[in-house]
């Protein structure tokens, strides 16, 4: 199918007038298309080669809409850096519709109701951010919305200094947010509360319509959807940098990509918003953060479920943010059984990269080769001696180990990648795109589809981050 047949449905505005806005989308000037993502296309039914890069970019600017598209802005809440704000929504956000259980996104297509002060604008730095990241942590099998395309313009668009305007399509089976059931419940609209709840259990949780508890039993899903992909995140070493309320997926994926960073060297309170001076979003806060967030939402949802079953699945957040963590840990040691929670072999690991300054990345990667000579690993850390006696308990770990060592290196180069896209890897990008050359942004592209594979041409971009570049923060600004 082409971008011209397809037709989009818009369940959304079923709902009462007060959930959203119909808006029209306010084109750039002089757009072009920077990126198209064909595996994003294949989840729309499309083939990605029968669609002209004018049409694309006619799509994403506004200037030519879906057959059945009306585009409108979600009304939402949520707690930001803590505060509670009653009214946020889509500033500069404007939904298409959906097709095959997607809903489209434009990002940063003009102002809606929701604007406040903001100019409805994303700046092309930030979009390239969010359109390679969404794509790389699909490819790292971390849940996620995803990106269709990308556009460019003349537009001058007003933050630190003028910068070109520029808009991604976006992907989510839903876009509902944690803040989404906040809004209706400090409004005190608990009939609206009820009919979202509702919403969301047709949109992304149909097994359980019509089940005893369903409301409760959509928390749990929320609970641990949410711990899953934190423990994902830890797993990485992704920091997101503005887990608010209202950037929190009621589906458990990640989704608005602001400040975020992939860790340098191994630093556990590393906070990558400059924003954020008290560290609310670091590192190792994530995880707690998630829960903070959890209690937020279970009070939205409290005219709905019992205190005690909402109690009862946030209770749970512990147990299913560990088992995964634990999980995946496992994986990336290539061991074939958990060893005991507390062992000091996963106890000391993030102490031991702490101590080192290592580069988690390329640390996990080295090790995806380990065949007993430490000298590899050893160059990536500043604490060798505290290294040598990790690899002693692991050495002693593997020996439990049924499966052969060529077994094992087969495993941990799947789940160990050997590319991350670090802020200074993406930044070379957008440095280039700042000048019209897209070219680095399309490769970058293909490496973040693929950060398992050798690509010997980016061998640069696998090794540790360059000092002048490591634990940067970034502005929210976007
Ligand atoms: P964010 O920090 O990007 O998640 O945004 C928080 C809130 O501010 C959301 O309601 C956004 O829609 C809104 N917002 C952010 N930037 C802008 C902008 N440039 N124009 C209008 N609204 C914005
Ligand atoms: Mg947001």
């Amino acid at each position: 199918m082409k971008l011209e047949n397809i037709s989009l449905t818009t369940p959304y505005l079923d709902l009462d007038p007060i959930f959203y806005h119909e808006v029209t989308p306010t084109p750039l000037k002089n757009p072009k298309l920077v990126s198209y993502n064909s595996d994003a296309a294949q989840l729309l039914g499309l083939e990605s080669d029968q669609n002209s890069a004018e049409y694309i970019t006619q799509i994403l600017n506004g200037t030519q809409l879906f057959n059945g598209s009306r585009p409108y802005a979600m009304c939402y809440a949520g707690h930001q850096f803590g505060y509670f704000v009653p009214r946020l929504g889509d500033g500069r956000a404007i939904n298409l519709g959906l097709v095959n259980g997607w809903n489209l996104q434009l990002k940063g297509s003009g102002q809606t109701l929701y604007s406040r002060q903001g100019d409805g604008r994303a700046v092309l730095r930030s979009s390239i951010r969010e359109y390679l990241m969404s794509e790389a942590m699909h490819a790292l099998d971390i849940p996620t919305s995803r990106a269709l395309a990308l556009i460019s313009s003349d537009e001058k668009v007003a933050r630190e200094q003028w910068e070109r305007g520029a808009i991604v399509l976006r992907l989510s089976p839903s876009w509902i947010r944690f803040g989404s059931f906040e809004y209706f419940f400090h409004a005190n609209q608990h009939a609206q509360l009820e009919q979202l709840a509702d919403f969301l259990i047709v949109e992304s949780f149909p097994e359980l319509v019509g089940v005893e508890d369903s409301y409760a039993k959509m928390y749990g899903e929320i609970v641990k959807r949410t711990a899953q992909m934190i423990a994902h995140w830890q797993s990485v070493g992704f920091n997101h940098g503005v887990m608010n309320t209202d950037n929190m997926s009621a589906i458990g994926l990640t989704i608005d990509y602001g400040p975020y960073a992939f860790l340098d060297t191994f630093e556990s309170g590393y906070i990558c918003n400059h924003t954020d001076q008290e560290g609310r979003y670091s590192f190792d806060n994530q995880p707690r953060i998630g829960h903070w967030n959890l209690a937020q939402l279970a009070r939205a949802l409290s005219p709905l479920i019992s205190e005690e079953k909402i109690a009862n699945e946030l209770e749970k957040y512990g147990d299913y943010f560990t088992s995964t963590l634990l999980e995946l840990l496992k994986n990336k040691l290539g061991l074939d059984t958990l060893p005991d929670e507390d062992s000091t072999l996963f106890r000391s690991l993030f102490t031991t990269l702490e101590n080192g300054r290592s580069d988690m990345t390329p640390f996990f990667r080295t090790l995806s080769h380990y065949k007993g000579d430490r000298s590899a690993l050893l160059t990536l850390s500043l604490a060798p001696n505290q290294l040598n006696v990790w690899l002693d308990v692991y050495d002693k770990c593997l020996c439990n180990n049924t499966s052969s060592t060529q077994e094992r290196h087969e495993k941990m180069l799947k789940c160990n990648p050997k590319y991350v896209l670090k802020n200074y890897i993406i930044q070379e990008a957008i440095d280039l795109a700042q000048k019209d050359d897209f070219s680095l942004l399309n490769d970058l592209l293909k490496l973040a589809k693929n950060p398992y594979d050798e690509h010997p041409e980016f061998e640069r971009y696998a090794g540790p981050t360059p000092l002048q570049y490591t634990n940067l923060k970034l502005s929210c600004s976007s």
